[in-house]
This record gives C-alpha cells, sequence and structure tokens, in this order.
C-alpha cells in the first residue's frame, strides 16, 4: 500500500465490540446463545445495526432478515462485501461469525475515521441463521441472498421447536422490505475464525482459504437376524452390528488411503434391539464424506458404498442407503485468494493456504461474486464451544489484513 496512507483498525476498540455483542444472550460461565430468530437473535440484531448506524452507514433488510449496511463509494459501483453472520449455536462462542461482521464494522470506522473513502462501496453484511442449529439448512440466509433456496421455501422452514422462520422473523419483527439478493456484489470477503486446529497447531497467523470442502452425509440400514447369542454358532450369524463395525473401520482405512484431505467419520450408529445377549438384527449408521476434489470425493463415496453392500451380502444381511446432504467442493476466486496472500505477505504475517472444514456464507456468495476467505487461528481448535478463543492480537492482526484486502479489491481499476 506504497501508493495510499496507512490506515490503522482500533483493535481495542474491536475486542471491545466483540465482548460487548457477546453479553447479548450470554451463557453463565462463559459463551452465548443466539439461535436464529429467537429473542436473543433480535437483541444481537438491535446492537449490531445500532453500530452501523453510528457509523453513518444505510442499513437495509431483505424478506429473510439479512442486513447489509453500505459505506457509499466514490463511484456508483457494485460494493464490495465483508459478510459473516451473528447467529450462534446454542452453546456458541464470542468468535464464531460475529468477528467477521464486527471487523467488517471497525474497517469502515477506520475508513470513515481517515476520511477516506474507497473507489467502489463497502458493503458489511451479516446473513441470517447461518448456523442452522434451530432450522435447516445452513448458511439459510446467504443461500437465499444467492437465489438458491426460494424465500416462500426459506420462510415456510419448521425448526426444532416447531415453528416457522417466517412467522419467528415477523415476531422479532425483521423482516424486512429490501429485494432479496440486493445489492448486487462485486467481491466478497469473510472474515472468520478457523474453527480447527491447524493455524494453532502450526503457529501459523492467517490461513488463506482457497476453498470449501466438498461434504456427502449418507445413513445406511442394514437388516440381518435377531437371534440368540449363546446358541447361534458364529457361521450361522447374520448379523447387522458387525456389518457396521466393518464399515466404521474401512472408512478410517478409505481416508487413509485417499491421503491428506480425505476425512470419513462413521459419527452415529445405532443398533436393535442394543441388547447384550441378542445378535443385533438392525444397524443404522452415518457416515460424513469430505473431499476438497470432487472427483475424489465421488470416488470415496463409490467405494465406502460399495464396501458396506458387500459386507452385507457377505453377512447375509441386507443394506440401503439414503443421502441426507451433499455438496460438491467450492473454489474461491483465485484472484482474492492471491489478493489476499499478497497482503498478508505485505504485512509480514506467517500465512498458508488451506481449505475450510466446515460451511460459510462465503461458499454461498462465490456462486455470484469472486469470494474468499481469511482464517485466524482458533486456540485448541475448539469452536461451536463456550470455550471457544482467538487471541486478541490474532484478532486485530486479522482484521487489519481484512482492511488491506477489501480497500484493494475496492480502489482496483
Ligand atoms: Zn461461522
Amino acid at each position: 500500500m506504497s501508493d495510499t496512507p496507512v490506515v490503522r483498525i482500533d483493535g481495542e476498540r474491536l475486542l471491545a465490540s466483540l465482548r460487548a455483542l457477546g453479553q447479548v444472550g450470554a451463557l453463565d460461565g462463559g459463551g452465548v446463545c443466539r439461535l436464529a430468530f429467537s429473542d436473543a437473535d433480535r437483541l444481537g440484531r438491535e446492537w449490531t445495526v445500532a453500530r452501523m448506524r453510528e457509523l453513518g452507514l444505510r442499513v437495509q433488510v431483505d424478506a429473510i432478515g439479512n442486513v447489509v449496511a453500505l459505506y457509499e463509494g466514490r463511484e456508483s459501483l457494485p460494493p464490495v462485501m465483508i459478510g459473516s453472520h451473528i447467529d450462534t449455536v446454542r452453546t456458541g462462542g464470542l468468535y464464531d461469525g460475529n468477528y467477521g461482521v464486527l471487523a467488517g464494522l471497525e474497517v469502515v470506522a477506520a475508513l470513515r475515521e481517515a476520511g477516506l473513502r474507497t473507489r467502489r462501496p463497502l458493503a458489511v453484511a451479516f446473513f441470517s441463521n447461518e448456523e442452522g442449529a434451530r432450522f435447516q439448512p445452513d448458511m439459510m440466509g446467504s443461500l437465499v441472498y444467492v437465489g438458491g433456496l426460494p424465500l416462500q421455501q426459506a420462510l415456510a422452514t419448521r425448526g426444532i421447536d416447531g415453528s416457522t422462520v417466517g412467522d419467528e422473523l415477523d415476531r422479532i419483527g425483521w423482516r424486512g422490505d429490501a429485494p432479496v439478493g440486493a445489492p448486487q456484489v462485486d467481491s466478497y470477503v469473510e472474515l472468520h475464525i478457523e474453527q480447527g486446529p491447524v493455524l494453532d497447531r502450526l503457529g501459523v497467523q492467517i490461513g488463506v482459504v482457497e476453498g470449501v470442502q466438498g461434504i456427502s452425509w449418507s445413513e445406511y440400514t442394514v437388516t440381518g437376524v435377531s437371534n440368540h447369542a449363546g446358541t447361534t454358532p458364529m457361521a450361522m450369524r447374520h448379523d447387522a452390528g458387525l456389518v457396521a463395525a466393518r464399515a466404521t473401520v474401512f472408512a478410517r482405512e478409505l481416508a487413509t488411503r485417499l491421503g491428506g484431505a480425505q476425512l470419513a467419520t462413521v459419527g452415529a450408529l445405532a443398533l436393535t434391539p442394543n441388547l447384550v445377549n441378542v445378535i443385533p438384527n438392525r444397524a443404522v449408521f452415518t457416515v460424513d464424506l469430505r473431499h476438497t476434489d470432487a472427483a475424489t470425493l465421488a470416488q470415496a463415496e463409490r467405494e465406502f458404498e460399495a464396501f458396506v453392500q458387500a459386507a452385507a451380502e457377505a453377512e447375509g444381511a441386507r443394506c440401503e442407503r439414503r443421502s441426507l446432504a451433499r455438496f460438491d467442493p467450492v473454489h474461491f476466486d483465485p484472484r482474492v485468494v492471491d489478493r489476499i496472500e499478497q497482503e498478508a505477505r505485505a504485512l509480514a504475517l506467517s500465512h498458508r493456504r488451506m481449505p475450510s472444514g466446515a460451511g460459510h456464507d462465503a461458499q454461498m456468495l462465490a456462486r455470484v461474486c469472486p469470494a474468499g476467505m481469511i482464517f485466524v487461528p482458533s486456540v485448541g481448535g475448539l469452536s461451536h464451544n463456550v470455550r471457544e478463543h482467538t487471541e486478541p492480537a490474532d484478532l486485530v492482526q486479522g482484521a487489519q489484513l481484512l482492511l488491506q484486502v477489501v480497500r484493494r479489491l475496492a480502489d482496483r481499476p
């Protein structure tokens, strides 16, 4: 940034704002609970929008409750958007989502205090119901924003407590009238805690996120025959539990064989009748497969299914598969990724290219504009946990990097 004055993030104010928003919906003993469209979410929205208005931003709310605050540019062009979310899981921390939004507001505050406007406008957005902890799917607001889910279908979504998104939005007073998907966005940058252990473990300050790994969730139901554990010879059994156990071991072997980026987890397993002296006649289990490469992910799915089918057949059992969720990997725009890397280098921050293990609003925005993400370390890799923590210095550095990146993007010819 040799040609333009250096603008510094006010680190203390950023940290204070994170603590202040963390008081809204605070849990006893730390952490926060602001489930989407709850009363706590309403209060969090009010707090954040008050801060947006203090900064003189033009705030608009769309029909799914997404909030976009605009800082005018020197020219009337599509804005560079900084976004994330402020809803949390039931036992959330102070940083997941909130950090990206509040850092975005500090970027604007710093530019404003320096009397600077970028060529393109800047937008700071928070998207509704990113977590999906109360209403599924997750990333709902950003998915609707980019046209990936019809608004009416999203509004009709029924949550874990029986209420609908539309009714809850009306109840808390956050169903807005701005057109969904407006404004059209020039490019999108999301700053987020890693929510995993990699940066912390390696002692690296910045994750330059290249994409979001693809995800495949399946549920398998294996049906065998229940029988007496004492009287049924081993060779005459049709043990559904054995098939599930073999599948669990195979998942680990498959991931090891396919290498680094392949992940495989059998996370849920229920045996019936689940008794000490009865051979299980039924096993229902899930497998979560993830990879950054679409072809390898598809190969893992095929191999896993073929293995379970063969293992069931060998045991004289039947097997059915049901898909629970399926997203292809997302690759962020190389120009945005390179820009993040260059600016990290310019700030002398140690950095590393990496995929995101978790889903983020950025992957939805990537459908409609060049998008990218910046990660900062999560201490111990903990997230979706009240003990979620990122060191203050890392939080401030990440926000400074965000400022450099969006300023470059917004000022480019
Ligand atoms: Zn998040």
